[in-house]
């Protein structure tokens, strides 16, 4: 009898784990969220529950409950939560685990405390891993935080012990406004994760974010497969990654990844796990946090380390040995991730929700696609709005921007905005060529001026609409069929920047 695979998660993610679920021989069950009826992932299954959420607030996806409800009526054997919703919620995972049902991922007990930032600081620094400069545990008040502040020196940063996404973080430029930013970030944490306890740290003007992949099994053998930079970021959150990260120097990478497997190692980890670490402008990295689950970013891994981590993940649930060994991992060559977020890049980044009229994605044997939507997709309000990433492989950074970029200009979408635009202009920006871009990349630098040919965007989605207008006419009429076809190749020729 065949494995029942529940996926308790949607869009790109949900068919990437389908693949693994069907390459290793099992049977891949989804939900199908009111909010979404229609959504890609669903043809992909072999078997569709439906979820019914429509009177309710909450989709399914966040509800852990019916989730395991719904999966004990219909025999499921595993549940792999995918990334955000409820994959680093300890409590669905004792869930799980409380009714028989094998969670793909870590313990709870290892997810509650690496959930908690300054529980897992502490464990940090007991496998002695360089902390950014703070308090090693919660602060009690805003007084507290001043103290701390004083003697750490401003700017600092606030951030909530049970954060994630960004949210509970307020950076603090002077004593006068401490009060003030501790009191919204720790109602902002209270409201978000139901914890309001607060930390703080050293403000890092200018720093990278690097992280190592970590995959171990539940037999205490654990290996990294190198890092990634993913310092691109809007508002902390992610939006073009690289692995390898031409900003470590070899000796960097071995004492960055030794400290990754020997923290996880620490404290007993099994699965797929991300350490991230801050790398400060004089070459200093501090252990940031601990990510229990499949990261978005992990194909650029993939794509140099050759290694399936998902596959890796059920496998691991399952008991497996991993009998992958630090010495078999070969990293070649380079990967870029640029994630297709529906939001106009030229206003804010404020999102976009309607009809995907017509996408196009670029081919070739290095480019790799993770895409949630099609052509007359829905972008719903409900969900986040990254649509689909594009990852591209090459032999060396150069090439690979060069591959990414070509790539970019091949992929087309009509019928709403996207960060496409902006991954070129970052592509092809000076301090991204040089590697010399940090996290403030976004705010300190990025203008929308910098997207090329916007205005062409726009051009380019109206002379679509007037083609597919012509197209529809000519069902009726007897117009002569060269105009689509000159029509075609006055689009493609904007699109080409000609
Ligand atoms: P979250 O879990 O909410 O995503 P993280 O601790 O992972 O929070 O931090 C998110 C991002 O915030 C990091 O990638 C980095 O850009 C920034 N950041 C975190 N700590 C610091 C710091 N001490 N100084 C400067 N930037 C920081």
């Amino acid at each position: 009898m065949k494995k029942r695979l529940l996926i308790a998660n949607r869009s790109e993610i949900a068919i990437r784990i389908i693949r693994s679920a069907h390459k290793l021989g099992m049977l891949a069950v989804v939900f199908q969220s009111d909010k979404e009826p229609d959504a890609l992932y669903l043809k992909y299954a072999d078997e569709i529950i439906p979820a019914r959420d429509a009177t309710t607030e909450k989709p399914i996806f966040l509800d852990a409950e019916r989730i395991v409800n719904l999966a004990l009526e219909h025999n499921i054997d595993l549940i792999h939560p995918g990334y955000g919703f409820l994959s680093e919620n300890p409590d669905f995972a004792a869930l799980c685990t409380e009714n028989g049902i094998n969670f793909i991922g870590p313990s709870a007990t290892l997810i509650r405390e690496m959930g908690l930032k300054t529980v897992a600081k502490s464990m940090a620094i007991e496998a002695g891993l360089p902390l950014v400069p703070g308090s090693d545990g919660a602060i009690n008040d805003a007084e507290a935080a001043k103290v701390y502040a004083e003697k750490i020196g401003y700017p600092v940063l606030l951030k909530a012990s049970a954060g994630g996404g960004g949210r509970g973080m307020r950076i603090v430029e002077k004593p006068e406004t401490i009060e003030r930013h501790f009191k919204s970030a720790s109602d902002e944490a209270l409201a978000a994760f139901d914890n309001g306890d607060m930390f703080i740290e050293k403000y890092l003007q200018n720093p990278k974010h690097i992280e190592f992949q970590i995959l171990g099994d539940k037999h205490g053998n654990v290996i990294h497969l190198g890092e990634r930079e993913c310092s691109l970021q809007r508002k902390h959150q992610k939006l073009l990654e690289e692995a390898p990260s031409a900003s470590l120097t070899p000796e960097m990478r071995k004492d960055m990844g030794d400290m990754a497997v020997r923290f996880a190692k620490k404290i007993g980890y099994f699965s797929a796990g991300t350490i991230e670490y801050i790398l400060d402008e004089d070459g200093s990295f501090y252990f940031m946090e601990m990510n229990t689950r499949i990261q978005v970013e992990h194909p650029v891994t993939e794509m140099v380390s050759g290694v399936d981590l998902v596959d890796w993940q059920i496998r691991i649930a399952l008991g497996e040995v991993l009998t992958l060994k630090q010495e078999d991992i070969k990293l070649n060559g380079w990967a870029i991730e640029c994630r297709v977020n529906t939001e106009d890049p030229q206003n804010r980044f404020s999102p976009q929700t309607g009809f995907i009229d017509k996408i196009h994605f670029p081919h070739s044997n290095d480019i790799r696609i993770e895409s949630g939507v099609q052509s007359g997709s829905v972008v719903t309000p409900y969900f986040d709005s990254m649509i689909a990433k594009i990852i591209v492989h090459g032999s060396n950074r150069q090439e690979t921007i060069e591959k990414t970029l070509a790539a970019l200009y091949e992929f087309s979408l009509i019928g709403l905005k996207t960060t496409v635009p902006f991954c070129r202009a970052v592509l092809q920006h000076p301090e991204f060529v040089d590697a010399t871009y940090t996290t403030r990349w976004v705010d300190q630098v990025y203008t929308p001026e910098m997207l090329e040919n916007a205005d062409d965007e726009m051009i380019g989605a109206l002379a679509a609409t007037i083609m597919y207008a012509s197209e529809y006419l000519q069902l009726s009429s007897d117009l002569p069929s060269y105009k689509n076809d000159s029509l075609n190749v006055w689009v493609l020729n904007k699109r080409l920047n000609y």
